[in-house]
């Protein structure tokens, strides 16, 4: 079925991913802009498309692309609410341990669920995701970290995207702690030998994903699970240098890592490392934001070097419960000094790409999903300059508007 859409803009970067450096910041702008969708898939974008009748025209509205999360925990169990009330009466992270916060009190209640359970959380918190016009979105693993409870996360998360209009790609974070009360060595063996082989073998996910942090893995011992992962056929990525300097970004660039994420703390050579590959920096400014830190992600230095940044929401329940992408994309403009279409580029077509599926959403490009969002606005740098209120009307996704919502007064 053929379809044609009307608006008074409509913005989306072009081309193959992952954009970088000046890349990043061009954007294509259609004025007014057309959108001819045949079976949810584009046929023809401009300001001008093949004759047709519009069936659906947005007077004054623009659209972008649906956005895309390149870094989310969704299915986990259970939420931190008493310690993020001890974090902000300035309560230490050793305090919060010892009152049973912390990771391990996730790893507990999502060990606790069933699988039932974490999928009926995981949809509600699924619905509030695309009602802030996310259409694609990551879904790691990691609060298991045992065979059947990571391979419970993994299939809670293909059941999302088997049952909603989400994309969901389901990441396996068998490195993200060592369990609570087990030996690292152990893990690591049981890990390799395993878990890692199960999920490769049933298939739940493309992707391996570790933490690299004092405390956590340091880098040699990350580089172990990558070179077993990559061996089982597992794309690569990390989380690495969110609180400390771990010296692992190079590593983790000459081993392919599709993405590197959070990097607050990469040294001036690993931003080189990084902008000469095809890595892509994942950057969540909403941890810093949730943490109240001082300190963002060098996503400028990684442009202007001529690298690749994508955004996240790093959904979870311990550093950022932020479900928009929005927030994110706020954040990147005033705190990480990212231009508007850099920002757009990030939260769209580059997160596509480190989910590996940049050839399918991310841009409005003939032959992708009719993923698009619909905003009363008259100028894309509105998202930026209205900034708390990205005035959201409809999310399409293939071509089927799947969020609506009101765009003036009701019983006046
Ligand atoms: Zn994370």
């Amino acid at each position: 079925m053929r379809k044609k859409f009307k608006f008074s803009q409509v913005v989306t970067p072009l081309g193959t991913p992952p954009l970088k450096g000046e890349e990043m910041g061009k954007l294509a702008v259609y004025e007014p802009g057309e959108i001819l969708v045949e079976d949810g898939r584009i046929l023809e974008i401009g300001d001008k498309t093949s004759p047709a009748p519009y069936t659906e025209e947005y007077f004054g509205t623009i659209a972008i692309p649906a956005l895309v999360d390149a870094h989310n925990h969704l299915p986990f169990g259970g939420e931190r609410l008493r310690e993020f009330q001890m974090k902000l009466e300035g309560h230490s992270y050793m305090e919060i341990a010892r009152a049973g916060g912390g990771i391990r009190a996730t790893v507990k209640a999502t060990r606790e669920a069933s699988f039932d359970e974490l999928l009926q959380v995981s949809l509600q918190r699924a619905f509030w995701i695309i009602k802030n016009g996310t259409a694609s979105t990551e879904a790691k693993s990691g609060y298991g970290l045992n065979l059947q409870d990571e391979i419970k996360q993994l299939r809670v998360a293909r059941a999302l995207g088997e049952v909603l209009p989400l994309d969901v790609v389901p990441v396996f974070l068998g490195g993200h702690d060592v369990p609570p009360g087990e030996d690292k060595e152990d893990y690591l063996q049981k890990l390799i030998n395993e878990i890692m082989p199960r999920v490769a073998q049933e298939g739940l996910s493309d992707y391996f994903d570790a933490f690299c942090e004092e405390g956590v893995y340091s880098p040699d011992e990350v580089e172990r699970m990558f070179r077993a992962a990559k061996e089982m056929g597992f794309k690569l990525r990390l989380h690495t240098d969110e609180f400390s300097h771990t010296g692992a970004i190079p590593m983790a660039v000459d081993m392919g890592a599709v993405s590197v994420d959070h990097i607050l703390y990469a040294s001036a050579e690993d931003i080189k490392k990084i902008a000469g590959s095809d890595t892509v920096a994942v950057l969540m400014p909403t941890v810093s934001f949730f943490l109240r830190l001082d300190r963002y992600a060098p996503a400028r230095e990684i442009i202007d070097g001529g690298g690749a940044v994508a955004l996240g929401t790093d959904f979870n329940p311990g550093s950022s419960p932020a479900l928009s992408m929005f927030f994110p994309l706020w954040l990147a403009v005033f705190k990480m000094k990212m231009s508007m279409e850099e920002a757009l580029a990030a939260a769209t077509l580059n997160a596509a790409h480190v989910l590996g599926l940049g050839h399918r959403v991310g841009s409005l490009e003939p032959g992708k999903k009719a993923d698009f969002l619909v905003l009363d606005l008259k100028d894309y740098r509105q998202i930026f300059y209205y900034f708390s209120e990205p005035r959201l009307v409809a999310v399409y996704k293939e071509g089927k508007r799947v969020i609506s919502l009101p765009r003036q007064w009701e019983g006046m």
